[in-house]
């Protein structure tokens, strides 16, 4: 059975995110996606991320309702910066602390780590990353103008490693030692939680950008101002 991975900051989780991970399980088949909020974000400005517990409340109620779609708070258990390669390996080996993804467990389980085009160019920051491409193959969902698949090619190439082959007819990169990278021409759905905050602090309406539920956490929680 397939599952996927899916990280983010999810400050706050929006429908863009949902539209394309659904689309995304469709596609390959997923029986199952996890979504895990990232406690301590290394990439990003920390002053401006709602606190880890409202971000993980959100993705919570944001896919409650969803068949197939689970909220975790394996990198909340943790201690310290959230790094991918640490969460992979828990999920891999069921070997963690969060209840939520017990629920969901099933040591048949074969994972696929889902990421916007955007986080991908943003890998070789990632602490040790060439586990990731050894740990779990990636599906990598197009996001906005970055679309077509050879900025992609250029990129393994320069970066990751030499050794990738890419079938242009199946969308996936092929390595003898590595995990495959599959690439995803997921709907363009222009929303981002930039966006999202932006509207919130100028009292402009979010209805229909993210999910009913998120919207009343942010209200009750005056998230944003
Ligand atoms: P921010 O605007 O604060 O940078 P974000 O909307 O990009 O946030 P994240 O939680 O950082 O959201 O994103 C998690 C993942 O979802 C990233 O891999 C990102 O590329 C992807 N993603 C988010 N929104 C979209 C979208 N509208 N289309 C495609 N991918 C998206």
């Amino acid at each position: 059975m397939d599952a996927g991975l899916f990280g983010g900051t999810f400050n706050p989780l929006h429908n863009g995110h949902l539209g394309i991970i659904k689309y995304v399980k469709q596609v390959f088949g997923l029986q199952k996606i996890f979504l895990f909020p990232s406690a301590t974000p290394p990439h990003k400005c920390v002053t401006k991320v709602a606190p880890a517990r409202d971000r993980m409340e959100m993705v919570k109620v944001g896919v409650e309702e969803l068949d197939g779609f689970y909220a975790s708070d394996i990198e909340l258990k943790r201690k310290g910066p959230s790094f991918t390669i640490d969460t992979i390996e828990a999920f891999k080996n069921g070997n963690h602390k969060s209840d939520l993804f017990k629920k969901a467990h099933d040591p048949q389980l074969n994972f696929f780590l889902l990421m916007g085009s955007d986080a991908f160019f943003d890998i070789t920051t990632w602490k040790k990353q060439e586990l990731i491409f050894k740990a779990i193959p990636i599906i990598v969902m197009l996001r906005g103008n970055r679309t077509g698949i050879e900025p992609i090619a250029s990129f393994i190439d320069e970066y990751i490693s030499k050794g990738y082959k890419l079938n242009k007819k199946q969308a996936r990169f092929t390595h003898k030692q590595l995990q495959p990278v599959h690439i995803c021409n997921v709907p363009k759905i222009d929303i981002s939680s930039t966006m999202i905050r932006a509207r919130v602090k100028e009292n402009r309406p979010i209805k229909g950008l993210v999910p009913v539920n998120v919207e009343n956490i942010i209200k009750k929680k005056d998230l944003y101002k």
